[in-house]
């Protein structure tokens, strides 16, 4: 039988997954930092600030981080703005309107000498063996098809020493908040993808591919498999997000 792999709540051929979430991803590209604040209710900065504090970037050294799936660079931006002069980000993304996005924000910001922004495949990056200090993704991974090959890219182009953080959606394991995530899951987040962006299928898709996610530990596993060390997680708001890192030792 040939692959399979989800979307959302559909199985469909492997290689007919990505297309799918990029027409996800154009669709909804020019409304996406919005919805994410009206979505979270803010929350996804607090998210994003755990993520930048276990990135740390230092204030006097050279540090270079590749931020993977990083559309709109949102990531990528908090990340220059924590650390020093010498602070310098990469966004990748297989998606050139979410990039477009980051160009012009980082432009309005005049962070654009501190920032790359590349169009690529996160099962295949453009990118030497051991050149960044750290990576991270953000909610990015559960869209890849091939997640194991992407772990298995990261780790190849971090630099001994260096970390990964992943921050993704998770389970919710508080009893009463997981029937609560649900039902604005699936019936607000569409509405109000409708009403915003113009498209309720889109966010059924990304609701519906959370559910799909591992859980903590799973991911964890998965993790260790791609041979990063010192693996840990992080969860938070109730499980509905967890932030994982792991070492290239
Ligand atoms: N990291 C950003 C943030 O936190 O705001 C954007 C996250 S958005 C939910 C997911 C991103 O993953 C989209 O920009 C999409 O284009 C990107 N993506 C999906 N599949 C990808 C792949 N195979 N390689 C690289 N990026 C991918």
């Amino acid at each position: 039988m040939a692959d399979t792999a989800h979307f959302g709540s559909r199985q469909v051929p492997l290689e007919d997954k990505q297309a799918l979430v990029d027409d996800v991803f154009h669709s909804v590209a020019r409304r996406y930092d919005l919805m994410n604040d009206l979505m979270s209710f803010g929350l996804h900065r607090a998210w994003k600030d755990a993520l930048v504090t276990a990135v740390n970037p230092p204030k006097r050294r050279t540090f270079a981080l590749l931020d993977i799936a990083g559309g709109t660079g949102d990531v990528a931006l908090r990340v220059i703005e924590s650390g020093g002069a010498e602070t310098h980000a990469t966004v990748c993304d297989i998606n050139a309107d979410m990039l477009e996005i980051g160009r012009e924000r980082a432009a309005a910001r005049s962070l654009d000498d501190a920032v790359t922004f590349a169009e690529a495949n996160a099962e295949a990056l453009p990118f030497q063996d051991k050149s960044f200090d750290a990576v991270s993704i953000a909610f990015g991974i559960r869209n890849v098809p091939r997640i194991e090959q992407a772990l298995a890219e990261a780790y190849r182009v971090l630099k001994i020493g260096g970390k990964f953080h992943c921050l993704e959606f998770s389970t919710v394991d508080v009893p009463g908040l997981d029937r609560l995530y649900d039902f604005y899951s699936f019936n607000v987040i569409p509405a109000l993808g409708r009403a915003v962006a113009g498209d309720a299928e889109s966010y059924r898709y990304l609701v519906e591919s959370i559910r799909r996610f591992p859980n903590p530990q799973a991911f964890a596993a998965m993790l260790r498999a791609a041979g990063f060390g010192r693996v840990t997680f992080q969860q938070m708001t109730g499980g509905i997000v967890a932030l994982h890192c792991g070492w290239r030792l």
